[in-house]
């Protein structure tokens, strides 16, 4: 017969202040050890780790409240043979009638800006370069396992007489989704044991650290019953501990961007483009045979050091992308002011940091460009009312 809260057992009896009277002698001092008086709770450390059961392929697991990284299996040798052929399309630039209406529609999206000098500039000339966004995504798992301890309230134990543990790296985990990164938790099978609770000897209370256990009725802690439920057990009196295993997957992302513009180069990043390659495969051969040399360069240099960055994790799968960006640079004149701006992206973005009427904290910021023997003078000036002024 099974004692009780052990294995299959009936299910434990929390313990909770007012069940019975204490022990005739608690008051005395039996029972759980007295402490000087606090202000507070006291701070209660893991459990020991002696006594605990060894498992076979778990020697560096780590203790209570510390996850070890497990040793990854050895990882597949790199692809053999030749690539599988790579085939790249291309896309065109915008004119200047079609960067003039990006301006117009980014203006009328944003209600700071004046629309006068969008609708009256002219385009001296626009200069399409389309950008390049090479990107290699390396998908990744890695395992850690360490020692948990939980109140034991009953239910099945799946422990080591089931039989031994499989390998960290055998028990079956699937990611929710391929290149998203995210983590998963569970029980290592056949490692729980139940124990006593280290830190009220399986009591399931403690002596009250507020009146020491002499039961002051004007003690709020306890009530005045002299004793409080044990925190790590949830009054159960025993715990349940099992090796936990922690299986992350890890989207490691690098990139390289082409942009030859003036234009600030991450801007790319997140704008819209069209896919001009993509691969992907358990491992990706690197491209070598784009028109653009720096490409090529890029990639075998990502995909090299993508090969040794992540020792303490299985590689799942990688993914090479090529986009093109298309950015179109501007130039136009306003009145007596000329600067240039840019498109960029299938959504056609407008970066235009010198556009003349912009409004700042609500009012509008008439921004002023002279140029001076190739230098750049810039005057700012705040008026109230754009329509009303002009530049100087
Ligand atoms: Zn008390
Ligand atoms: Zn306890």
């Amino acid at each position: 017969m099974a004692a009780p809260g052990g294995y299959g057992g009936p299910p434990p009896q929390q313990w909770n202040a007012g069940m019975g009277p204490p022990p005739s002698d608690f008051r005395q001092g039996q029972g759980p050890p007295r402490q000087p008086l606090a202000q507070g709770p006291p701070q209660r450390g893991p459990p020991p780790m002696q006594g605990m059961p060894q498992f076979q392929g778990y020697g560096q697991v780590g203790g209570f409240g510390q996850m070890a990284p497990m040793p990854p299996p050895p990882p597949p040798p790199p692809p053999q043979g030749k690539p599988p052929s790579m085939e790249f399309t291309d896309l065109a630039n915008l004119d200047e009638a079609a960067c003039k209406s990006a301006m117009i529609e980014h203006v009328n999206q944003n209600c700071c800006y004046g629309k006068k000098p969008a609708n009256e500039m002219n385009l001296s000339k626009a200069i399409g370069l389309t950008a390049l966004h090479y990107t290699l995504e390396t998908f990744c798992e890695g395992r850690d396992t360490g020692y948990v301890n939980e109140p034991y309230r009953g239910g099945p134990v799946d422990g080591p007489q089931n039989g031994p543990p499989p390998p960290p790296w055998a028990i079956p985990c699937q990611p929710n989704g391929m290149f998203e990164t995210h983590t998963k938790e569970m029980e290592v099978p056949h490692t729980a044991t139940v124990r006593p609770c280290h830190d009220c000897d399986a009591r399931g209370y403690h002596r009250c650290w507020r009146c020491g256990g002499d039961g002051r009725c004007s003690c709020h802690t306890c009530g005045g019953d002299g004793r409080i439920t044990c925190d790590t057990c949830d009054g159960y009196r025993q715990m349940k501990c099992y090796i936990k295993l922690t299986v992350t997957y890890t989207n490691h992302n690098e990139d390289h961007i082409i942009e030859r513009t003036d234009m600030p180069d991450e801007l790319v990043r997140h704008a819209k483009g069209e896919t001009i390659f993509e691969q992907v495969m358990t491992q990706v051969f690197p491209i070598t045979s784009y028109p653009v040399r720096e490409i090529n360069d890029n990639s075998v240099r990502l995909v090299n050091s993508h090969r040794s960055a992540f020792p303490n994790e299985r590689q799942l799968q990688q993914r090479q992308r090529l986009r093109a960006v298309p950015v179109t640079e501007a130039n136009y004149t306003w009145e007596d002011f000329s600067s240039r701006f840019w498109v960029y992206g299938l959504e056609r973005k407008v970066h235009a940091p010198d556009y003349p009427q912009q409004c700042f904290g609500g009012n509008l910021l008439e921004l002023q460009i002279t140029k001076h023997d190739s230098v750049i003078k810039r005057t700012l000036a705040l008026t109230q009312i754009y329509n009303s002024s002009k530049p100087q």
